[in-house]
């Protein structure tokens, strides 16, 4: 795989940095990251260190030496020879061990004077704000503005359509940052064209790269931890093996992608994600802003109802502060439509998932009642047998007999 001209466009609103690729896997492509035009002095135009974190994993997928004919870190280019390659092979062992390369190496740093991070809305990401804006006194490590990437969270399939739900995420966020005076800064990029196999696989290097585009400006980037705590993410990091490099191991991984004039610091894993949770509860915003859910739906706002409205809100009505939380979900819908099912999975399933384990042992530290396990396994087992018969229905009825025979079901 060969990474050559390297080159910036601009219209009225974008600045744009492009690469062309030239791969045995994607033929002739070109690779791009852009920006606001405001933001452009924060952009590293000299070196291709964003091009080929964002390639590197695709490359190892493929088997491709990577050639570089440009300029890279010379400290990104020595750590993914030495420690990068091995750690992704561990981590999805169909990879290949590559060779990478690079006309000209340089140390250089840019020496900007940015505190990053992303802002999702989310407790991971607004524990990292908590601590590291709110509550941080060191002007060194103090959070200045906010980066918002378009690199494969947002989907991979129909361009406009991964455009539009980025447009609409980033209109929906942007109000927090607007509060507290911060810049929310667009990354977006085609990059998700390379990952074919989707944004959970891969996620940690692809953010990365957007984050290493922008190197000009930060000198330091916090990365949220997706919510497991140090022991944890060592006992659980197995499960994770070709499934999602994040969880299994981000906080080896990030620093070695660090540069002369970035360094990633994995962020949250000193916490669990109820210790979080209940952390953040003495931040005001996120009474206002906290948005957690997974439905995927368009509207943006807590379904209350998904698996991760429901973890969130099963924390919250063990702290007893469950009503102050009314304005972002809904609480009737949740207690009437999901408590009691999920009570149950969580019971179930608290040996196998430290989520599920962390928010039991909150919920009766808090004396709250909790379903017993006879009564979890039969239910648990009557729902399994109800889903069964849906399929069955699903399969072999016409829709009328159906839609009859789910709501009798379901009753
Ligand atoms: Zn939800």
């Amino acid at each position: 795989m060969n990474l050559y001209n390297l080159r910036i466009s601009k219209n009225d609103q974008i600045v744009k940095l492009s690469i062309s690729v030239d791969s045995k896997e994607f033929g002739k492509k070109e690779l791009w990251f852009s920006t606001e035009k405001q933001y452009a002095n924060g952009i590293c135009t000299s070196h291709f260190d964003a091009f080929l974190v964002g390639l590197l994993f695709p490359a190892m997928k493929y088997g491709e030496d990577i050639h570089i004919e440009g300029t890279v870190s010379s400290k990104l280019l020595f750590n993914i020879n030495h420690y990068v390659i091995p750690l992704i092979k561990s981590f999805s062992p169909s990879c290949k061990k590559i060779n990478v390369t690079a006309d000209t190496l340089v140390s250089e740093n840019f020496e900007g004077d940015g505190v990053g991070t992303g802002f999702s809305g989310g407790i991971d990401s607004f524990c990292t704000v908590y601590d590291h804006f709110e509550l941080e006194d060191n002007p060194e490590y103090k959070i200045n503005s906010f980066l918002f990437l378009n690199v494969g969270a947002h989907g991979s399939d129909d361009e406009n359509k991964v455009r539009n739900k980025y447009n609409l995420r980033y209109e929906y966020l942007r109000e927090f940052p607007k509060e507290i005076g911060l810049d929310f800064i667009s990354v977006d990029s085609n990059l998700y064209l390379f990952h074919p196999w989707g944004h959970q696989k891969t996620h940690t290097l692809t953010s990365a790269a957007g984050i290493i585009f922008m190197q000009k400006l930060y000198s330091k980037y916090y990365y949220a931890s997706a919510g497991l705590d140090y022991s944890d993410i060592i006992k659980t990091a197995s499960n994770y093996i070709d499934i999602d490099v994040g969880a299994y191991c981000d906080s080896i991984l990030l620093p070695l992608l660090s540069t002369e004039s970035l360094d990633f610091i994995p962020d949250g894993a000193q916490y669990t994600r109820v210790e979080k949770t209940v952390r953040i509860m003495n931040y005001e915003p996120v009474y206002r802003y906290l948005n957690v859910c997974v439905s995927g739906d368009d509207t943006h706002e807590n379904c209350s109802v998904c698996s991760k409205c429901c973890r969130t809100l099963m924390t919250i009505n063990s702290s007893g502060k469950i009503e102050d939380f009314q304005n972002l979900f809904d609480i009737p819908k949740y207690k009437a439509k999901a408590e009691k099912k999920y009570l149950v999975e969580q019971v179930l399933n608290k040996e196998k998932d430290p989520f599920a384990k962390g928010n039991i042992n909150f919920a009766k530290e808090n004396d709250i009642d909790l379903p017993g396990m006879l009564y979890c396994r039969i239910a648990g087992m009557n729902w399994a047998f109800k889903n069964k018969l849906i399929k069955f229905a699903n399969g072999n009825l016409s829709e009328v007999s159906k839609k009859r025979l789910k709501r009798f079901i379901l009753r």
